[in-house]
């Protein structure tokens, strides 16, 4: 019976933390974090990027969760279980298949796999910190709803000034419909 209530929570988790990324990365990393998360949105021939620091603090709390839950609750070192597994699908959808930031090749050429590439290329699709669409990485909406979401936000726009989200303040999209809501603005 634990050893089930030990998967529930693993699995719990893993579902968790996509919510969690999701949020991080519709609101700190396209909010306030963006300082770090630019370098992720921009051309470069280096192997890091500044973004990575983000991995390198999710790894921290993950050691944090272990030891603590080591120390003083099952339950905890299970979440942190979790947490571990959540992060190593990320790093092989979003750094492997979407980025190719591994030593071989693999584009995932149907399925469900290729949906999640395609929905996070779409978020690629925008430059800049603000309009982007497609913030999860273990789940996609179906593609065709990103692409109408993005011509719905930067159909005019993106033909006019080649969708350079960080040239307008905030402040002049807030009347737009259909804009996503930011958390500093
Ligand atoms: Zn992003
Ligand atoms: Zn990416």
């Amino acid at each position: 019976m634990q050893v089930l209530l030990n998967i529930l929570i693993v699995v719990g988790t893993v579902v968790v933390m996509e919510g969690v990324a999701y949020a991080s990365h519709r609101w700190i990393m396209h909010g306030w974090g963006w300082g770090w998360h630019q370098s992720h949105h921009e051309e470069h021939d280096g192997i890091f990027e500044q973004n990575d620091l983000y991995a390198v603090v999710f790894a921290g709390v993950a050691i944090l969760l272990f030891a603590v839950g080591a120390a003083h609750s099952p339950s905890l070192f299970y979440v942190a279980v979790g947490v571990t597994i959540y992060g190593a699908l990320y790093f092989v959808v979003h750094d492997g298949l979407v980025h190719q930031r591994w030593p071989f090749r693999r584009v995932p050429k149907s399925g469900y796999l290729k949906r999640l590439v395609q929905a996070h290329r779409l978020h690629h699709a925008i430059e800049g910190k603000d309009g982007a669409v497609s913030f999860g990485f273990l789940y996609a909406p179906p593609v065709d709803e990103l692409r109408a979401a993005l011509k719905r936000r930067h159909g005019r726009r993106l033909g006019r000034d080649s969708g350079s989200g960080s040239v307008r303040p905030d402040g002049s999209r807030a009347s737009d419909p259909g804009e996503p809501i930011h958390g500093d603005g």
